[in-house]
């Protein structure tokens, strides 16, 4: 998607501190961190939210969620515990419409979420 911020991200068209990128996912620092380790995985390809995955995305989608732990793992949030999530739509606050997963780690965190 030619406008789509994490498309120019993944495209090196946009600045950002990139951790891990790979043939189909890429993950960089948050520009507005929530936790001392604040990290966004996203698959290249172009996805709009978790509603709009496809079957052809599973395998994407697992080496996506693997390789957050293993960045949890390098990055020594794995030990005290970590958040991975992805906030789907208005009422979850998604705010940019390339499907993402926030891994949070480095301090205690609520549950339920607010
Ligand atoms: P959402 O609110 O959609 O769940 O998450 C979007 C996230 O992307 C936010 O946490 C926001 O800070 C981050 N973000 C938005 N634009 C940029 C950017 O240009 N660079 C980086 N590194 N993060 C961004
Ligand atoms: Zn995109």
């Amino acid at each position: 998607m030619a406008d789509c911020i994490f498309c120019k991200i993944a495209r090196g068209e946009i600045a950002s501190t990139k951790v891990h990128e790979d043939e189909l996912v890429v993950a960089f620092r948050d520009i507005n961190p929530q936790a001392p380790t604040h990290v966004v995985l996203i698959p290249r390809r172009h996805v709009a939210s978790l509603d709009a995955l496809v079957q052809a995305d599973d395998a994407i989608i697992g080496h996506l969620v693997r390789t957050a732990a293993e960045i949890a793992q390098k990055e020594r949030i794995a030990g005290l515990g970590y958040r991975l999530v992805s906030n789907c739509g208005p009422a979850a606050g998604q705010s940019v419409e390339h499907v993402h997963f926030h891994l949070l780690g480095g301090r205690s965190m609520r549950w339920p979420p607010g």
